[in-house]
């Protein structure tokens, strides 16, 4: 065994079928009296839920976007300090939960998030916020949520394609951290049966959405998979959704579905320990083409013209992501990176 540094991260869950009615008692235990409820406009009728759960003395703020734009937290931050609340209250995805997080850093309030989608921001201390079109990353322990309720009930609304695309962004962590330079044996088990128990669950999920199973096993891989992200340092895989992602404002689990065969394949050589454990965890021969297969599979995007990056830009794109260095397995040099972002571009996949 070679030596490690495991960083825990204290987030209390709570896990399984109408969990929900424990939200009363996990307020209570958090000390809050007067929560702010937050939510995306499309998700008001839940916040409204957990504000009835809870009582009277919630206020709703239903104003979450995605890429956590500035203007929100600050309009977000003005209903904190009129209303004096002391703690806050997420129900929705990565969107929502960043908006929790982003007045979590202002205000040092306690957070309770209700995840309803495989993004994982719930279980990470990082933090993405955009101001003036720039999004920024930034990792404070003051981000991290206090109490995580997971309700598996509330995942069967969520859209079979946002099922897809939200679930390979969470084995997309969970790759990653498997050839992460601080990967540690604790991180490599929960990638391991993250990616397995997501793998399993979302063909079936894609067959049938309403499978309770199935949803229980994706959220669980989910929940792992974020741990993952919080725990480890992420390479080649996020460094290029997140330049795709500011350059071009595409959607942002459709960008992870289509960068990660592409991201393994590139990293397979120099990662071949990592490789054979995503291989052992799908099932499969090649990790690479596993995660192709796993993505065709479930009908998420195949290319980057299909999700609407522009073509003639993927010379700027690729400078862009290596004009800032950073750890990966494989080296990352602009010529391999502009045949990656061109093949993905086109979806091309070598048999
Ligand atoms: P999202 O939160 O933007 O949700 C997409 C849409 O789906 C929203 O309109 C939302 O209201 C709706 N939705 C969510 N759950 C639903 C459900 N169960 N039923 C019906 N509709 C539902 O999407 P996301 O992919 O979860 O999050 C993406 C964002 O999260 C990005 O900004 C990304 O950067 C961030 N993120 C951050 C971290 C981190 O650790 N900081 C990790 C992962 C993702």
């Amino acid at each position: 065994m070679k030596d490690f540094v495991y960083n825990g991260l204290a987030t209390r869950v709570i896990f399984g079928t109408d969990t929900l009615k424990q939200l009363a008692d996990e307020v209570k235990r958090l000390g809050m009296s007067r929560p702010l409820v937050l939510s995306t406009p499309h998700q008001n009728s839940e916040a409204e839920r957990v504000a009835d759960l809870i009582g009277t003395q919630a206020v709703i703020f239903s104003g979450a976007v995605m890429h956590t734009p500035v203007e929100v937290t600050q309009e977000a931050m003005k209903v904190v300090e009129k209303t004096g609340a002391d703690g806050l209250i997420a129900i929705g995805g990565g969107s929502t939960t960043g908006l929790s997080k982003a007045i979590a850093l202002r205000a040092d309030l306690p957070q309770l998030i209700v995840p309803t989608t495989y993004a994982g921001s719930e279980m990470t201390p990082i933090l993405g916020q955009t101001e003036d079109g720039r999004k920024v990353t930034l990792r404070d322990m003051r981000v991290l949520p206090e109490t995580v309720i997971y309700d598996v009930s509330l995942t069967l609304e969520l859209p079979v394609h946002l099922s897809a695309v939200s679930g390979l962004n969470a084995i997309a962590h969970a790759v990653e951290a498997l050839y992460a330079r601080d990967r540690n044996p604790v991180t490599n088990l929960m990638a391991e049966d993250g990616i397995r128990a997501l793998a399993r669950a979302l063909p079936q999920i894609v067959r049938d959405s309403l499978n309770v199973e199935a949803r229980s096993d994706a959220l669980y891989g989910a929940w792992l998979c974020g741990i993952c992200l919080g725990c480890v340092g992420m390479a080649l895989h996020h460094k290029l959704c997140h330049t795709l992602g500011g350059m071009f404002d595409l959607p942002h689990a459709e960008t992870h579905s289509v960068i990660l065969p592409y991201a393994m394949r590139y990293n397979m050589q120099a990662a071949p320990e990592a490789a054979a454990k995503v291989a052992q965890a799908l099932s499969v021969d090649n990790a690479a083409t596993g995660l192709r297969n796993l993505t065709r599979e479930i009908g998420a995007p195949l290319s980057l013209a299909a999700i609407g990056m522009p073509g003639e830009r993927i010379g700027e794109a690729a400078a862009q992501a290596v004009s800032n260095p950073y750890w990966n397995p494989a080296p990352v040099t602009e010529p391999a990176i502009r045949a990656l972002l061109t093949d993905a571009f086109d979806g091309v996949w070598p048999d």
